[in-house]
């Protein structure tokens, strides 16, 4: 039988290299910036167009190549880095593997202008899906310019798995942000279809820190210095009360590369226990530095994978050094966890008398009356406090409207109609329900107990009230009398840019996008002033979160996670008129069954069930 074995041609060869190297546009800037860092340039220009799908460009001032050395950049293997196999122990460079170049023109049309300090004229190469159209002199600077276009125009499939222009950009912003910080002492600008995004002029550590997360960093970090015999720590913590929900802000880099390691990132989260809430992150920029020998890069193509000899010792260390910087900075007096805004006394009111509680009572209020059209939403899931404090200010609602959103009120014209709760007729006779562990709410049906889980079923109740607001019709939003300023990252500006339309449709108005304080100048009527901050935080993480679930759409992902915010959780107090309005709204709903997450609602425990465990 014949052989049958045979040895790939280079573009196929490099075709596939591709697809380890390179899966999504930000894999190009990552390799194209690293490469302008390793000439040793002092000025790096990225230029994207539609989130680096037509374009991604990279000038640079570094040493720039040869004619030889240009045209032999995009050979696989081909690199200046290292010369034997001994060299990979004692890497100083980003690159080393030379397949960077040659994979990304296997996919793309590239074109590449480059000259060397000691010579007059350049080199201009273009280059599509690894077949060289032309090699020419060319007037340059000195320095290199690599434009990569039409990424995967050979490979459809490839390309139409990328996602929209914001979601690349944002990964794009992501690598951007890891080459940058750290490289301080080079400077970098960021443009995107011709608008300048980044402008970091070359700067300390913590200054470049703050040019790209906002001014309002500076004054969180907390500087982390340790020099051991296994490795030198340095870098800065955020404090605690700036933990947030989402990862964004979590960088480890070990011998100037950015790093991923969620066991060494326990270790962090392990220094800052008992000073974060649970399910918040503290944010870092740790810069790690170990011998070279102790450390395997070559992993992973991407080479944000690492293995260190001994990490149990480094997560030690780590672990202590951000201890001891807690510590020293004095950044660990107790939080108070439980402390809740709505137990403070109302600015207002601070210096006024208490006036005695007013308790008003509608007496002609039915809540089962389902002919009346009109039902005042905002009674509906107004919360107690946990211990019953708000009392104090009953009869004082008016004097300073602003003061709570969610106690404002919504005229719905819609009809409560529902077949479910028709045909359960619950308890028309006595309409009792109670609560039982402030997590559930408990009424009969004709059939039997009905026994409401509280938060998955106002989960269920916000979801497709926002969903509807997002989709179908605009929700209301409640004007601030004082726009609230509130500080995002650029990437936090790039997803509320993104999602701006459906956030607008549930109410929210803003203001100065494009800048770093933005104003919010208009909020859902059911979140109070105090919680907008946290809730636009949340809803931010859970969106970037969400992309992970292909499967949901934009208007989902914020309508489940604005209902995930907002709902009533377990242990809150509901009193009687919201626990009934939360039964009708619940089976009004078209999925009462089941809460966004797809979990039980609801169960009716029959007499048939009773009688079994009262044999
Ligand atoms: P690697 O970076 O792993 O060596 P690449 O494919 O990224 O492999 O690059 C191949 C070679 O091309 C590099 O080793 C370097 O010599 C040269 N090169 C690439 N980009 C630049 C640049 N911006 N300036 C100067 N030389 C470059
Ligand atoms: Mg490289």
């Amino acid at each position: 039988m014949a052989d049958i074995i045979k040895l790939l041609p280079d573009h196929v060869a490099n075709q596939i290299a591709a697809g380890e190297v390179v899966q999504r546009p930000a894999s190009v800037v990552k390799e194209l910036l690293e490469n302008a860092i390793d000439a040793g340039s002092t000025l790096v220009k990225l230029i994207v167009k539609d989130g680096g799908k037509t374009l991604i460009q990279v000038v640079d001032n570094g040493v720039g190549m040869s004619e030889t050395d240009a045209r032999l950049s995009f050979e696989r293997h081909a690199t200046s880095k290292i010369s034997d196999a001994q060299d990979l122990f004692n890497l100083k460079t980003k690159g080393f593997r030379g397949e960077a170049l040659a994979s990304i023109a296997a996919i793309a049309h590239v074109d590449m202008q480059t000259r060397k300090d000691n010579m007059e004229l350049g080199t201009h190469i273009k280059i599509e899906g690894s077949a060289v159209v032309s090699q020419e002199v060319v007037a340059t600077p000195v320095g290199t310019s690599i434009s990569v276009k039409n990424l995967f125009f050979n490979i459809p499939a490839r390309r139409n798995f990328l996602k929209s222009n914001q979601v690349e950009l944002r990964h794009i912003m992501d690598e951007f942000h890891r080459v940058a910080l750290v490289h301080p002492n080079v400077a970098f600008h960021l443009y995107n279809n011709g608008s300048e995004m980044f402008n970091l002029p070359a700067a300390s550590s913590r200054k470049r820190i703050s040019h790209i997360f906002g001014n309002k960093m500076d004054e969180r970090l907390v500087p982390v210095q340790e020099e051991t015999e296994v490795v030198n720590i340095s870098g800065f913590i955020c404090k605690p009360e700036f933990a947030k929900k989402s990862r964004g802000e979590q960088f480890f880099f070990a011998n100037n590369r950015f790093i991923k390691s969620p066991y060494l990132h326990h270790a962090i989260v392990a220094a800052f226990e008992g000073l974060i809430k649970p399910e918040t992150y503290p944010g870092y920029f740790l810069y790690l530095e170990v011998d070279p020998k102790t450390i395997d890069i070559n992993i992973h193509p991407t080479k944000t994978e690492v293995k260190f000899d001994d990490e149990h010792t480094l997560y030690a260390i780590l672990r202590s050094s951000v201890k001891h910087s807690l510590g020293q900075f004095s950044v660990a007096p107790v939080l108070d966890f439980e402390r809740d805004s709505n137990l403070d006394t109302p600015y207002d009111f601070e210096r006024k008398e208490a006036i005695l509680p007013r308790v008003t009572v509608d007496a002609s209020f039915n809540p089962f009356d389902t002919t009346v059209a009109k039902r005042k939403e905002g009674i509906s899931y107004q919360k107690q406090s946990a211990k019953g404090w708000e009392s104090m200010y009953e009869g004082l609602e008016g004097l300073n409207p602003e003061q709570d959103f969610s106690s404002f009120e919504i005229e719905s014209e819609t009809e409560i109609q529902s077949s479910l709760y028709a045909e359960e007729g619950i308890s028309q006779e006595t309409g009792i329900t109670f609560q039982l562990q402030r997590k559930y709410v408990v009424s009969t049906v004709k059939s039997g107990l009905l026994v409401i889980h509280r938060n998955r079923a106002h989960e269920r109740v916000l979801f497709e009230k926002f969903l509807s607001e997002i989709t179908v019709e605009k929700g209301l939003g409640q004007q601030l009398l004082f726009p609230l300023e509130v500080n995002f990252t650029p990437q936090e500006r790039a997803i509320v840019s993104e999602i701006q339309d459906s956030l607008i449709n549930v109410g929210f108005q803003f203001e100065n996008l494009e800048e770093e304080t933005v104003k919010v100048t208009a909020v859902p009527a059911l979140i109070s002033e105090s919680k907008i901050g946290t809730v636009l935080d949340h809803l931010i993480a859970d969106y970037k979160e969400g992309f992970r679930d292909k499967s949901l759409s934009q208007a989902e992902l914020l309508a489940h996670g604005l209902a995930k915010n907002l709902a009533i959780k377990s242990g809150e107090a509901l009193d009687n008129e919201s626990q009934m309005a939360l039964v009708h709204d619940l089976f009004a709903c078209k999925e009462p069954t089941l809460s966004p997450n797809l979990k039980k609602t609801y169960t009716i425990i029959s007499e048939g069930d009773l009688d079994k465990k009262l044999l």
